[in-house]
């Protein structure tokens, strides 16, 4: 079927047309109920509730779905199937299954989340379970030990970078909108109020931020360590009680684990910035996610399986990975860095900001994620432990 954008009564059509996605739904197509819940910024998500189960529908529209003048390719939907192919058995069950992708439709249907939440508005309405992040840690983790070259034989990460190197019109987006536009005049950058404004420029006037900027730019195109995420943000990740799930992986390509790390732990601390009398529960929920991720990943990898280090005994490997660990962190903290800064002063911002009920709180909280993401970016190869990184967040 060729391509056409759908609307409720085309996917009811299009679904009795799938006997398999349909007996799942069971009953009769008139007994099924279809909501739109698209709430990113791309594409379209369709929640279809039938007798026996339910669906989630996400089609790729020819152009971003919050600003229609702005092309782009319907393939980003092809990469997001293949990621979710490419990590299910690692990291099952947090993420849903992908029960079928249409290449002709660009459209992904998979298990339906309900009633679970997007962990954004989870925690801004301070309805989270603690510890969350534990899951989040471990995801990361399984991901990479799936599709890293130190526990992969190198013609797997070849086939991973081949599959995934088409995905540019993602990475461009990463590429301008958090490696770059913040940092210069750029007509995507929404305004910023006046307040703000002497901290914007003086940002884009940093020399030797943009210089440390530079290093990040290179680690994120050159340092293809595993398969990414790639968009790991607190609205990236479904939850209720204690089932979490990652979603929205459309954005994968092969680069620097610490971006995933970094991207995660930047919006926790964003919401920091929103909600300042959260800051131990944040903190909380770094230290859980760098301790289950670094402890999984120590587990994971130390079996090896790869061609990297594949001369190096027992005792060696546990020196290679202390290493290898202590660079993802410095990536880490320079990921987590930018992404405070482009979330508060780029295109696409956060909503914790919403939690300051004062214009003067929520300008004093954009300065505060402002000063600390520069801090990050600068003081990334100086962070030598998670204490390090929580010392220049200074959230507690
Ligand atoms: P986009 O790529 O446009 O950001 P997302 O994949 O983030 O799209 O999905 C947009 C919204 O759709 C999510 O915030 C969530 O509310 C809902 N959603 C996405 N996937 C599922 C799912 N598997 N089950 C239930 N709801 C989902
Ligand atoms: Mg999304
Ligand atoms: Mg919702
Ligand atoms: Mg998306």
């Amino acid at each position: 079927m060729p391509y056409f954008t759908l609307d409720a009564s085309s996917l009811q059509h299009w679904l009795t047309n799938h006997a398999d996605l349909a007996s799942l739904l069971g009953g009769s197509p008139s007994a099924w109920t279809i909501r739109e819940v698209s709430d990113g910024n791309l594409n379209t998500v369709f929640l279809v509730d039938g007798p026996a189960g339910s669906l989630c529908c996400k089609q790729a529209l020819p152009h971003v779905r919050v600003a229609p003048d702005w092309p782009m390719p319907l393939e980003r939907a092809l990469y997001e199937a293949r990621y979710m192919r490419a990590t299910a058995d690692a990291v099952r069950p947090a993420a849903p299954e992908l029960y079928f992708y249409d290449d002709e439709m660009f459209l992904l249907v998979m298990e339906c989340l309900t009633p679970h939440e997007v962990l954004r508005t989870a925690l801004i309405r301070d309805e989270v379970q603690p510890g969350f992040s534990a899951v989040i840690g471990q995801y990361v983790a399984r991901s990479v030990h799936a599709t890293s070259w130190i526990s992969q034989p190198f013609e797997h990460g070849s086939k991973l970078l081949a599959d995934f190197a088409g995905n540019t019109a993602l990475t461009r987006i990463t590429v301008d909108l958090i490696l770059t536009d913040p940092f210069r005049p750029c007509s995507r950058n929404p305004a910023p109020e006046a307040d703000l404004l002497p901290d914007v420029e003086a940002l884009q006037a940093d020399k030797p931020l943009h210089r440390a900027v530079g290093n990040l730019q290179e680690r994120f195109l050159t340092a293809r360590q595993a398969l990414l995420h790639g968009d790991l943000h607190t609205g990236s990740i479904m939850q209720h009680k204690d089932d979490v799930r990652v979603i929205d992986g459309e954005f994968a390509t092969m680069g620097p684990i610490g971006f995933d790390c970094g991207l995660y732990l930047g919006n926790l601390a964003l919401h920091a910035c929103g909600a300042p009398h959260k800051g131990n529960l944040i903190t909380a929920e770094i230290t859980a996610f760098w301790n289950s991720f670094t402890a999984d990943f120590r587990t994971l990898l130390k079996t090896g399986g790869g061609d990297v280090w594949a001369l190096s005994d027992d005792v060696e490997r546990e020196e290679m990975l202390n290493t290898f660990l202590h660079s993802i962190l410095q990536d880490t903290t320079g990921f987590c860095g930018l992404e405070m800064i482009r979330r508060t002063i780029g295109f696409a911002q956060v909503a914790d900001y919403t939690l300051c009920v004062t214009p003067e709180s929520r300008t004093e909280a954009r300065r505060k994620a402002l000063k600390t993401g520069r801090t990050l970016i600068l003081a990334a190869p100086t962070v030598h432990n998670l204490e390090g990184l929580l010392n220049l967040l200074t959230l507690r």
